[in-house]
């Protein structure tokens, strides 16, 4: 071997925005700015916090410019991302502090506000919850941005890059990726982050592939080095051989004519060869992804988690706030269905906003959660059903509550709606008086006793993502035990064919709405099963009803038959595997 030249790497990390790109890399490393202590004499101390106003303007300003260009650029959605920054400068907790720090020390204020930023980033970094550390980047990202503004220096932004290249950093901030100037990042790779990550969010609109999660791939690098990136597999390869870069030639070329392929046919009917049709619906998070929704052509909205407005607000939504954000999504898919899910807080999701809701817990998942914490505050739950019941005027509202896990709590849950429905005739607003209710399937218990659920409700949507942690006892977010956590276990099979039956005797639909459904390899396990409809994120909607349009029903009831005569997760998930390879060529 040539010893000058340099090793093959290969590193897995996540797959963050699709896409193949090679090229060489361009090592973006931001360093924490150096910030002077001093002391401010007594006399000085009104310009001090003059100059801090001054530097807290300044940044409102430079902000506000990058949002309105990336509105203009990508459209409102990528630009909402900067309100969130323009609410840290607004911060009273923040500056409050602030200044109390400088009142009390006499220290220059860009310590103090370093200071005082800092501990909220590492209070915010600590807690487990991805929408929380999120948070957390966003005040550093404004905190720097503050500083350099109190100290005089300038920002280096990757709008400064002028030549293709592979931009590997430690993180990337929302402002950073936003400047990219597009016709020069080939890809993006960060040592940390995670799918949902602000700036994973603006790469994807831009169609730049990315990969995060490297670790510690930036302290391996140097710029100028040639980088493969693979952004559908999350793999990174550092010095490729001329036999890679072939290889991925042909991978690419695969990728985009399957992908066109795809596209093509997410306008066709989704039906199988045998002539069943299958409804395909969009899971929502946030009112401003209708748009994708009904671009990726489902025919409703099978789950829209409505919690996300409580924890993108410090403050709770009030009742008309929530029911402007529903009927804007009934309306915009009507006359097709929207289900609304009622708050599913807690757990993973705890409010740190608004003191008293969610408190800390050892054993979260298993605590205080969903409609264990709407049943505790009646009035708040009421708040929302009232949102609900008055957005079903304006569309087909269909309505479900989570984490049920027995008779009692539906039953419960139920009345309050009736009480929600009462005082709405009082004050003669219109709502769908026949809007169907329906319970998650998420807790074994629940599966359990179907039969028994059947009586209060109209509907049952499988939530795979908690029943399967549930019934397997694996932390749904927990690196360490994410191998265990198999979907094709026979447990989980066996439970959902359960579910259909019990639901089916009783004449009740039954729907996936987790992340089971949007995976090509599991539908066909799911509709063999008897699932009457699949709920999943709007990218995952063209691959699965590509699936669907090339496969018989006949043969996903007989995979999902074979499936629950055998023992092994493994060899189940091959046979799903094979059975999805046999129908679909990506070449
Ligand atoms: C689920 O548990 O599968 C589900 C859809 O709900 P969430 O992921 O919001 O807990
Ligand atoms: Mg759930």
């Amino acid at each position: 071997m040539d010893p000058r030249q340099k090793t093959e790497t290969t590193v897995q990390g996540i797959s963050a925005s699709n896409g193949i790109a090679y090229g060489e890399i361009f090592l973006y490393l931001q360093t924490d700015l150096e910030v002077p202590i001093y002391q401010v004499d007594a006399s000085k101390r009104i310009e001090e916090i003059a100059r801090f106003d001054q530097g807290l303007v300044t940044t409102r300003q430079q902000i506000t410019k990058i949002k309105n260009e990336v509105e203009q650029n990508l459209g409102p959605d990528e630009a909402r991302i900067f309100d969130a920054h323009l609410m840290v400068l607004e911060d009273q907790a923040l500056i409050g502090e602030t200044i109390r720090e400088f009142e009390a020390t006499g220290v220059n204020i860009e310590t103090c506000f370093n200071n005082v930023s800092q501990r909220y980033v590492k209070a915010f970094d600590e807690i487990n919850d991805e929408y929380l550390r999120e948070r957390a980047g966003d005040i550093r990202d404004v905190a720097q941005r503050v500083l350099r503004n109190l100290l005089g220096q300038a920002a280096h932004h990757l709008g400064e890059l002028a030549e293709k290249r592979v931009v590997v950093a430690n993180d990337i901030t929302p402002s950073d990726a936003a400047g990219i100037n597009r016709s020069a990042a080939l890809a993006i790779v960060t040592d940390v982050g995670s799918k949902t990550s602000h700036a994973v969010i603006v790469a994807r609109s831009l169609k730049i592939p990315a990969v995060v999660g490297v670790r510690d791939l930036t302290t391996r690098v140097s710029s100028g080095d040639r980088v493969l990136v693979d952004g559908y597999e999350g793999v990174v390869i550092v010095n490729p051989t001329e036999q890679t870069l072939f290889r991925y030639g042909r991978i690419q070329t695969e990728k985009k004519t399957f992908e066109s392929r795809l596209q093509a046919a997410s306008r066709l009917p989704s039906e199988t060869l045998d002539g069943v049709h299958v409804v395909l619906l969009a899971n929502l998070e946030k009112v401003e992804e209708n748009s994708s929704g009904r671009d990726s052509q489902a025919e409703g909205v099978g789950l829209f988690r409505t919690e996300y407005l409580y924890l993108n607000s410090s403050r709770l939504p009030g009742e008309d706030e929530q029911f402007a954000s529903y009927r804007a999504v009934v309306a915009a898919f009507a006359p097709n269905p929207v289900v609304i899910r009622t708050l599913d807080l807690g757990g993973d999701k705890p409010l740190e906003g608004v003191p008293g809701l969610t408190h800390h817990e050892t054993n979260p998942f298993l605590g205080f959660r969903a409609i264990r914490l709407c049943l505790e505050h009646p009035e708040l739950f009421k708040e929302q059903l009232r949102a609900i019941l008055r957005a079903s005027a304006f569309g087909r509202v269909r309505m479900m509550y989570p984490m049920i896990s027995g008779v009692d709590e539906l039953a419960r849950a139920n009345a309050i709606l009736e009480e929600a429905k009462e005082e709405l005739r009082k004050r003669k607003v219109e709502f769908d008086e026949k809007m169907e209710v329906g319970s998650m399937i998420e807790i074994p218990s629940a599966a359990a006793t179907v039969d028994l659920l059947a009586r209060h409700c109209q509907f049952f949507s499988i939530g795979t993502n908690d029943l399967i942690q549930y019934l397997l006892a694996i932390d749904r977010g927990n690196d360490r035990i994410a191998h265990l956590y198999e979907p094709t276990h026979p447990a989980v099979l066996r439970t959902i064919k359960s579910v259909v039956d019990d639901a089916h005797r009783r004449h009740l639909p039954v729907a996936v709405c987790g992340e089971m459904a949007g995976d090509p390899i599991f539908a066909p396990l799911l509709l063999g099963l008897g699932i009457d409809e699949l709920s999943m994120a709007p990218p995952s909607l063209p691959a699965v009803k590509y699936l669907i349009r090339a496969m018989k029903m006949s043969d996903a009831k007989k995979l999902a038959a074979d499936a629950l005569t055998m023992s092994d997760p493994k060899e189940i998930y091959a046979m799903a595997e094979a059975f999805y390879a046999t129908r679909v060529k990506v070449d």
